[in-house]
């Protein structure tokens, strides 16, 4: 294996830790090891490692550090968000309001509440992969307990107008809880819960050069949840367990880092991202999934390919030490049509030939001259492959 030819081009799935990250975080393994929970010292250093990451990441959301609750990871977050705040509020009404590019995460939420009773009501979007807040807002009821919006999708990386859907939701109906999947967009955009009216905001750490195994769940004053772990009652009973304590501090750490650089990478994810465009746009037969243009993602580009399949070319890439995923990184363990692709319109025929390209701010534009270049190496050897 050659460390340095890999072009990592999955960010999306999962990033690479930075490495002041994974030294804080050894620091906190060999020396904080206390359970924050304990009175002695050991116990008191390991608090105090809690509170400067809760301070650390409630100064980037520009909310109270008491609203900011640590969960194992960003699907945790959703589960509790959705299945908590519906529990919590189903005395109000049984009514739920989701889209149909969700991730699992909170498309699977939906299904077990429904299997409970809930109804659940799934919006389309348009061709570019946008929800419209006015679709939002005439789906509200007098009996809808939550809407879910995702901020940033996976597969394409359209970024939904939140602040204008929680608006809409508010004015709708004041007591509907907002929820907005926030994984993909943390970090990368600016976010500000108290601001776009969002009363749930999930975050992962590992999708921002943080450690694995951790999420982040910010609850709006007055919501109740209904907690969904049952134990020692730490987080104030809401996420019972022994806090994570590295990886908390990994993930504040990870989104310090990138948060006091947003706009400067933003451009540079941006920049990096047009220069794949422009190269393989002038490849026959490829086209991309969503927009374009500089209000999706800076990160996240779907390439489709026609008559190639994704995954002989997701392999083909590998061989060259290039890793990219077909549609997305969480879907393709367990093959199924992607929701998101169906729903933007994406022909049935031609449902199996999106990449997903995910940059960060480690990669090069070099890497994006080399990776251009190979796709296009590649498609006329893969084409005559698949049509034997
Ligand atoms: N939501 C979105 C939009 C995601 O992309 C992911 C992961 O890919 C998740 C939720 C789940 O996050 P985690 O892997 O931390 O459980």
């Amino acid at each position: 294996m050659n460390e340095k030819r890999d072009i990592y081009l999955d960010n999306s799935a999962t990033t690479r830790v930075f490495p002041e990250v994974a030294a804080l975080m050894n620091e906190i393994f060999l020396e904080d090891y206390g359970n924050p929970s304990s009175m002695h010292h050991r116990g008191v250093t390991a608090e105090r490692r809690l509170v400067q990451a809760r301070k650390t990441l409630a100064g980037i959301l520009k909310v109270k550090e008491k609203n900011l609750y640590f969960t194992s990871c960003g699907t945790e977050s959703d589960n509790l968000a959705i299945i908590g705040g519906a529990l919590a509020a189903q005395r109000r009404g049984r009514h739920l309001i989701t889209t149909r590019i969700e991730h699992p995460a909170v498309l699977e939420s939906m299904k077990y509440l429904e299997a409970q009773g809930f109804e659940v009501t799934r919006l389309g979007v348009d061709r570019d992969g946008l929800v419209s807040p006015e679709a939002v807002a005439a789906a509200v009821r007098p009996d809808t307990v939550l809407v879910s919006v995702m901020h940033t999708n996976n597969e394409i990386g359209s970024v939904q107008p939140v602040e204008e859907i929680g608006q809409a939701v508010k004015r709708a109906n004041p007591q509907t809880l907002f929820h907005v999947d926030a994984v993909q967009g943390f970090c990368k955009d600016l976010i500000l819960p108290k601001k776009m009216h969002i009363d749930l905001l999930a975050a992962s750490g590992h999708k921002i050069h943080g450690p694995k195994g951790i999420g982040l769940l910010y609850v709006a004053d007055g919501v109740r949840l209904e907690p969904l772990m049952h134990g020692g009652g730490q987080q104030g009973g809401m996420r019972s367990g022994t806090e994570n304590v590295p990886g908390i501090a990994g993930m504040a750490l990870a989104a310090q880092m990138l948060c006091g650089n947003l706009e400067a990478d933003r451009e540079k994810l941006s920049a990096m991202k047009q220069r794949l465009i422009a190269l393989l746009a002038q490849i026959p037969d490829v086209e991309f999934n969503g927009r374009t243009d500089e209000t999706a993602a800076p990160h996240i580009l779907s390439v489709r390919i026609r008559g190639v399949r994704a995954e002989v070319m997701l392999h083909a890439l590998e061989d060259k030490g290039i890793y990219v995923s077909s549609g997305s990184a969480c879907s393709s363990n367990h093959p199924r049509p992607s929701e998101t692709l169906a729903a933007i319109g994406t022909p049935s025929a031609e449902m199996d030939n999106s990449i997903r390209l995910s940059l960060s701010v480690m990669n090069t534009m070099e890497e994006m001259d080399v990776t251009a270049q190979a796709i296009a190496e590649l498609i006329p050897f893969l084409r005559k492959f698949v049509r034997r």
